[in-house]
């Protein structure tokens, strides 16, 4: 299973299908993508191959965007199907997340989304976890990266998530608990990856997460590591990367 995301001034589709490619090796059932193409939110998903997703994206239209997230998933809440694939949106349509582990506690948590007009599409724990941010940035008048670090503190499980949100479009927050997670830092563009395998040839800076830790970027500013517990922020150890 894998993640990819991109946020910067280049064709996120390429980038992003090339990079589940070569994150292939861990193993998926499923393949998904999300587009911004700085008005919509277009998703394409499908059980299989990446080379699946491809003739799908193709077929619907995701192709345009500086700024997008590709899954691979290996199912372990809900069956491999078109709709259990990743990326998974909020009630709201606003926030879309991949995400690679479990959220063990995803049942009791997702009984109260329900008593709260909350809806699901799939059975997946993740629709779970993006609704939950919704409803704790909503409830509590929060921007997207502090209502992500309340509701993880919420949950128990591993991670590894991007998330993005269509009402601040120049960010994504990632974080990690338990799964790998890189990010390549370039010239006013970031890459998110399981490994930086799929962002090699475009910078040689990257961070590697570590685990309760969540970044935070946005363009045109610096990048911020925060702990998931406590919110201290983390100075982030930038390695050079040997091509
Ligand atoms: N638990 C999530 C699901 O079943 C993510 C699985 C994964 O790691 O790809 O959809």
């Amino acid at each position: 299973c894998g993640i990819v995301g991109y946020i910067g001034h280049r064709d996120a589709y390429p980038l992003i299908i090339k990079g589940l490619h070569r994150l292939e090796y861990r193993g998926y059932d499923s393949a998904g993508i999300v587009l911004f193409d700085g008005k919509d939110l277009k998703l394409s998903k499908t059980k299989g191959k990446v080379s699946d997703l491809e003739l799908k994206a193709e077929k619907e239209g995701t192709l345009h965007g500086n700024i997008g997230m590709g899954h691979t998933r290996w199912a372990t809440h809900g069956v491999p199907n078109d709709i259990n694939s990743h990326p998974h949106c909020s009630n709201s349509g606003n926030i879309v997340i991949i995400h690679n582990g479990i959220i063990e506690n995803y049942e009791p948590i997702k009984k109260e989304l329900i008593k709260r007009g909350y809806t699901f599409k799939s059975d997946t724990d993740t629709e779970v976890l993006v609704n939950l941010i919704e409803d704790v940035k909503k409830k509590e008048g929060l921007g997207l990266g502090k209502a992500v670090q309340v509701a993880l503190n919420q949950v128990v499980g591993a991670y590894a998530i991007a998330v993005f949100d269509k009402e601040k479009p120049n960010e994504i927050i990632a974080a990690r608990l338990g799964s790998p997670l890189a990010i390549g830092i370039g010239e006013n563009e970031f890459f998110i990856a399981s490994d930086a395998t799929p962002f090699i040839e475009y910078t040689s800076n990257a961070i590697y997460l570590e685990d309760e830790e969540m970044a935070i970027v946005r363009l045109h500013k610096p990048m911020k590591v925060r702990k998931i517990k406590d919110d201290s922020l983390v100075e982030p150890y930038v390695q050079e990367l040997q091509m």
